[in-house]
């Protein structure tokens, strides 16, 4: 067995007017790994993103994150612990210039009503180091000669990038990415998956949802697979993914 995951969650549901969502038994995510999570269209992959982060609350469970209890902390907590996420559909604040946003990921994750209001006591004397950290971000991102221009003006595989970008921010541990390939156009694809390779190298742990199996299959050290809010299969991609029941849970829904 894996020894010393950096996640470990036990028992969480969510049921959606009867459906369950998620009904996850035990899951656990390995430190220093990129683990991808697979599985059919409704599985419950995001839903289990949301519910580990913060943006869902679940009927039941519990889950630790470096052993620290999890259930019940909200989603910018979450993230100043050391746990951040991305979203299948990027929520980058097209009113906002680019480096905006940046120092917003220092604050905060997305999608929060407290987003704005987190930032004026965060900020107090840090503004010129949360600059500096998020200029050196978007350099190495590729992103720096957009610096100043709306978020809005960027390409899809763009917007990935920057939120990709803002969510290091928090320098958080555990990244967990919904779908990084989703609307990226090839140009990008090999640098985003080069920035996820990064993440590993520089000691994070990666855990990213995706249906693009040239992909799982190209970088992912462990492979979740869920099917009908459940974890049926796991294990190294090359086992897994030659696995009958997977491909069973594949091809039901594709
Ligand atoms: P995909 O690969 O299409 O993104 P997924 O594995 O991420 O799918 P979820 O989006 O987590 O799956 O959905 C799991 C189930 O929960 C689906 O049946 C979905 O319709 C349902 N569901 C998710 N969010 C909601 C919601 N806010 N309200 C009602 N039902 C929901």
């Amino acid at each position: 067995r894996k020894r010393d995951p950096i996640l470990v969650a036990r028992n969480v549901t969510r049921t959606y007017g009867g459906i369950n969502a998620v009904d996850v038994a035990h899951v656990e995510i390995p430190r220093h790994k990129i683990t991808a999570l697979i599985g059919p269209n409704g599985a419950g992959k995001t839903t289990l993103f949301n519910l580990l982060t913060g943006f869902d609350t679940p009927q039941s469970g519990d889950w630790q994150f470096e052993g620290r209890d999890l259930a019940g902390v909200s989603a910018y907590k979450v993230a100043r612990l050391g746990m951040v996420r991305t979203f299948q559909l990027t929520k980058v604040m097209g009113k906002l210039t680019v480096i905006e946003n940046m120092r917003l990921g220092a604050a905060s994750q997305p999608g929060e009503s407290l987003w704005r209001a987190f930032l004026p006591p965060l900020w107090r004397g840090r503004e010129r180091e949360i600059t500096q950290q998020a200029d050196v971000l978007l350099a190495k991102f590729k992103l720096d000669a957009k610096r100043s221009d709306y978020a809005a003006s960027l390409s899809g595989g763009q917007r990935k990038l920057l939120e990709m970008a803002r969510a290091l921010m928090v320098k958080p541990k555990l990244v967990m990415l919904d779908e990084p390939m989703a609307g990226v156009n090839p140009a990008l694809t090999q640098s985003l998956l080069d920035h996820i390779k990064n993440l590993k190298a520089e000691g994070m742990t990666v855990l990213f949802v995706e249906h693009d199996m040239h992909m799982v299959r190209h970088i992912a050290d462990w492979v979740i697979v869920m099917a009908e809010g459940k974890v049926v299969a796991e294990g190294p991609p090359d086992v897994v993914m030659k696995d009958q029941a997977v491909i069973d849970a594949y091809l039901g829904a594709h």
